[in-house]
């Protein structure tokens, strides 16, 4: 049996429950040039928000230059894993499973797959799966809590992840240990920062799980 937990606890309750709105939304507006762009503060679903668009000079897919506040889906819930006991975060609207990358989650949860119930994989299936298309992240380091790449690197492993049928893993080797992460979570946390005069790209060591591949 799955435990579901509904996520944040205080949030409103819509239709005929009682409603009372949150005092913060869950983004805020930026303006750019022409108007103005939402920036989300809060986690949103990478695979059914429209917050993307391929751009034909680059061959990328990138972030969209203006987004909509009707673009972001941020119905997300918390799963547990029934063999781990983990915790991990589900999509509501297209089921999307936050560990599964995102080409992966674009064949299964994508549209016209919403009413088919969700198979749980064991998890040698589930290793199986991780194994296919790996990709190391070149020079990665590590400091003040960010595995670090150029941003040159980062285009690159999320440019192969769109070329890729099945899409990537990537991996990034520090210390003599591996992690892993998933592209939406590559593309969602990741920050740009400075160190030594020279830009990097960096995410949040909490997003990467330790690996054996
Ligand atoms: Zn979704």
């Amino acid at each position: 049996m799955v435990e579901e937990i509904t996520v944040p606890d205080d949030k409103p309750v819509s239709g005929f429950e009682e409603y009372e709105p949150l005092p913060d939304e869950p983004y805020y507006a930026k303006t750019i040039k022409g108007g103005e762009s939402w920036i989300a503060i809060q986690p949103y679903c990478p695979v059914c928000s429209k917050t993307l668009s391929y751009d034909r000079n680059s061959n990328m897919v990138r972030t969209k230059w203006s987004i909509d506040k009707k673009d972001y889906v941020f119905d997300l819930r918390y799963n547990i894993d029934e063999e781990t006991g983990d915790k991990y975060v589900v999509c509501n609207k297209c089921r999307y499973d936050f560990r599964t990358p995102v080409e992966d989650a674009r064949q299964k949860y994508g549209s016209g797959s919403k009413k088919k119930p969700v198979k749980k994989k064991s998890r040698f299936e589930a290793d199986q799966l991780l194994s296919t298309n790996i990709e190391f992240i070149k020079n990665g380091t590590f400091a003040d809590g960010f595995f670090l790449m150029s941003v040159d690197e980062f285009k690159r492993v999320i440019t192969k992840s769109y070329e890729t049928k099945g899409g990537i893993t990537p991996i990034i080797s520090y210390g003599g240990t591996k992690y892993t992460i998933t592209i939406p979570q590559m593309m969602t946390f990741y920050k740009e920062i400075e160190q030594e005069n020279e830009v990097l790209v960096g995410i949040p060591r909490i997003y990467w799980k330790q690996t054996a591949l």
